[in-house]
């Protein structure tokens, strides 16, 4: 429940017309205008009886005046009470009856008739002396409502108590006399206190009134979908960790839980206070505000790969140091693998393979997906954001990565509810989102698979903390230079999302998605009820291809050990498995051979799973049984070796501008330039601009100092290769 003061200040809310509180209406119409049923606005015999007790006691100390009358009297702004006053409302009270039903005649009435101070109609008036609707009110609560509008002025509950109590409780013996209650009813009734002092208003989702009130700019009541019980819930978590946050330098928040088989929003937490007087920013509604998302899209590329048949679960994809233009991502914290399979990038969530696949994806059509996944914020050109797109170069709300999320998880409900890719804030909503929904059953439910799994570093110090029972597929970001944390989970119940930040963009050390956003998301699902364990398998969405064990492609007929894999039931536009190849060897099995230096009866085929040199690099750090390629032998180096690549450059690469730093006394510093080869005691002879620089061995580093503008760096190896490439220097500004 939540309100808010309208803009002429006074406490107003429309009443909810579709069912009247029924024992408010009765004790009002029993106190005001017993035949309001039966006048046409006015009550004759009242008015006489008024006039003659006016006129018995020299003053007004009875209007006679029929609910109608007292509608007009507030549509006259209750002007003072004079004899020409009475003939106009009079005349209003004829008109309104005439154009009006009873009904809408008494909601006017219960919308409009003043409660003392600021409070205006039932609805405010209940909540502010009951906190409560007026539908649950008790009959003793309804007569004293009924009474206040008759002498507002004289609503005090500690100075008037007496008197309101003696009021309330003569409108009770009339409803008694009236066999409306019975007598037990009206014993107890008499008995019950009258509130000692108004209550505060609720207020427990400010953000999301807001939200509504923006959205919907002509109602005036909303009817959310917030589950009060969670809604408190995850603002009691939130406040747990006000000091831990404080003290970090982080000060705001946001948090929203979405049930996955109606679009629901059970919980809307748009930004939380802190105790004390610490300026928070706590009117900024950080569901709504834009903010850089890091690694928290990457299950979409995941998934749009997948959809498009341009990705299998177990392919392996690259994981070494790249750059790209001025850009060389890096993986959070750590090294590299030479290759990982996609579900493992994923769920380690490594930035070089996310850039990878991106690239082979393409920066516009990944655009144009998120676009048709519902995200508006992503609206500037694929040249600004880059490749780093996919790391958190743009820029996303939280309430859309909920609506993005709730969508994949709702396409595995069983049956889909009829409704549609919309989150739901208001009950009976029928709005729906104009958006064509680009994912299969199948690509969702193999992306939720692939973030459920747990292959984390175990120096990230919470993961123990997460051995959860339950089924959750999560992820989290964290933005460049530590401004946001993210974390996204989804069970087969409920999306739940959380940010951490600050509304002012500071950033701190501390804020991590995993460090400070998951242990908040896992604590939430806690206390949330499990009614399903997980999504079933969507067998028609999904089918069974042959893909080589070793590297995850579609397996080729040299691929050596051939699984059966799950995929998503598209074409598969993926090439088969380009590692596993032939390789000629001699009759020792000791020497590769050519024909050029062997007799073909007497060369043995043997096949290798071979990566390019780089990959193979970091890959054999971390895989032992990763077999390299016997060298060649003596005879036959000089013409088999130039036949094929192995060498490659690591940095930098082809057609980069480098930006050389500065020293602290400000001469401009050297870039190390790296080579990989696949013979790791080959020589390789390095020339700048056609000048010998000099030569390595084994380790393939040259630190490189130069002037300004275009250079040509050639490299040779002692068997002849090649590779040519062309940078341009700039220097860093003098610091
Ligand atoms: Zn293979």
């Amino acid at each position: 429940m939540d309100i808010q003061v309208s803009q002429d200040e006074q406490w107003r809310f429309k009443m909810d017309t579709t069912l009247l509180p029924e024992k408010l209406i009765t004790a009002i119409i029993v106190y005001e205008d017993r035949h309001f049923f039966l006048h046409h606005g006015v009550d004759i015999m009242a008015l006489l009886r008024a006039s003659e007790l006016n006129i018995k006691n020299k003053r007004i100390v009875s209007g006679g005046s029929t609910v109608t009358m007292q509608v007009a009297r507030m549509y006259y702004n209750n002007s003072k009470r004079t004899y020409l006053q009475k003939i106009k409302e009079i005349g209003m009270a004829w008109y309104l009856e005439f154009i009006m039903s009873k009904d809408d005649i008494l909601k006017l009435y219960l919308e409009n008739a003043p409660f003392g101070g600021n409070v205006v109609g039932i609805e405010a008036a209940s909540w502010r002396y009951f906190a409560r609707s007026p539908h649950t009110l008790s009959w003793a609560e309804s007569a004293l409502l009924a009474i206040m509008p008759n002498n507002p002025a004289n609503i005090n509950l500690q100075k008037n108590r007496i008197l309101l109590k003696k009021n309330r409780n003569k409108l009770l013996k009339q409803l008694y006399q009236l066999h409306i209650m019975d007598k037990e009813m009206y014993e107890m009734s008499i008995e019950e206190e009258i509130p000692d002092s108004p209550k505060p208003f609720p207020h427990e989702a400010p953000h999301l009134l807001q939200y509504l009130i923006k959205k919907y700019p002509s109602h005036h009541i909303f009817h959310s979908t917030i589950n009060e019980h969670f809604q408190r819930q995850a603002y009691l978590l939130l406040q747990r960790y006000q000091h831990e946050n404080y003290i970090n330098h982080i000060r705001n928040a946001g948090i929203m839980i979405v049930e996955v088989r109606t679009g629901n929003v059970l919980t809307y937490i748009g930004n939380y206070k802190m105790k004390g007087n610490i300026s928070d920013a706590f009117d900024v509604n950080t569901i709504e505000s834009k903010r850089s998302g890091g690694s928290i899209l990457k299950p979409f590329l995941y998934a749009a790969m997948l959809e498009y048949g341009e990705l299998l679960p177990n392919m392996l994809i690259p994981d070494v140091p790249i750059q790209i233009g001025n850009y060389a991502p890096k993986n959070f914290n750590r090294g590299y693998d030479g290759a990982v399979r996609a579900h493992a990038a994923l769920s380690r969530s490594l930035n070089v393979p996310a850039v990878k696949m991106l690239q082979w994806f393409g920066i516009q059509r990944f655009m144009d997906f998120l676009k048709n996944m519902g995200f508006t914020t992503i609206n500037q050109s694929q040249d600004y954001y880059g490749l780093s797109l996919i790391l958190g170069g743009c820029e996303v709300k939280l309430s859309e990565l909920m609506q993005a999320y709730t969508n994949m998880a709702w396409l595995l409900c069983e049956p889909p509810s009829a409704s549609h890719f919309s989150l739901h804030y208001l009950k009976h909503q029928n709005d729906s989102l104009n958006i064509n929904m680009p994912l299969n059953k199948g690509s969702a439910w193999l992306t939720l698979n692939a973030m459920i799994e747990v292959e984390r570093p175990s120096n990230e110090r919470y993961w123990f903390l997460f051995n959860t029972k339950k089924k959750i597929a999560w992820k989290t970001g964290t933005s460049f230079g530590f401004r946001d944390a993210w974390a996204i989970g989804i069970s087969a119940d409920y999306v739940v999302g959380v940010w951490l930040g600050n509304a002012t963009g500071e950033g701190s050390a501390e804020l991590t998605g995993i460090n400070k956003a998951a242990p908040l998301l896992f604590d939430i699902f806690s206390f949330l009820p499990e009614k399903n364990k997980w999504f079933n398998m969507p067998y028609t969405d999904l089918q069974v291809v042959k893909t080589c064990q070793q590297s995850g492609y579609p397996a080729s007929p040299l691929c050596t050990d051939i699984t059966n894999e799950i995929v998503c039931k598209v074409p598969i536009k993926q090439h088969t498995c380009p590692y596993h190849k032939y390789i000629f060897l001699d009759n020792t099995m000791k020497y590769r051979v050519n024909s050029d230096c062997e007799a073909v009866q007497n060369m043995v085929r043997k096949i290798y799973f071979i990566l390019p040199p780089t990959m193979e690099k970091y890959y054999c750090m971390h895989h032992s049984s990763y077999q390299t390629l016997p060298p060649f032998r003596n005879d036959c180096i000089t013409t088999s070796i130039v036949s094929q690549t192995n060498m490659e450059v690591v940095y930098p690469q082809n057609y980069t501008n480098l930006v050389i730093p500065r020293n602290l006394d400000g001469s401009p510093s050297s870039i190390l330039f790296e080579v990989s080869h696949r013979y790791s005691d080959v020589t390789i002879y390095w020339y700048l601009d056609g000048t010998f620089l000099g030569q390595t061995k084994q380790r393939h580093q040259l630190p490189i100092n130069t002037n300004t503008g275009k250079h040509t760096l050639t490299l040779q190896d002692e068997f002849g290769e090649t590779k040519t490439l062309e940078f341009n220097v700039l220097y860093a500004p003098p610091s």
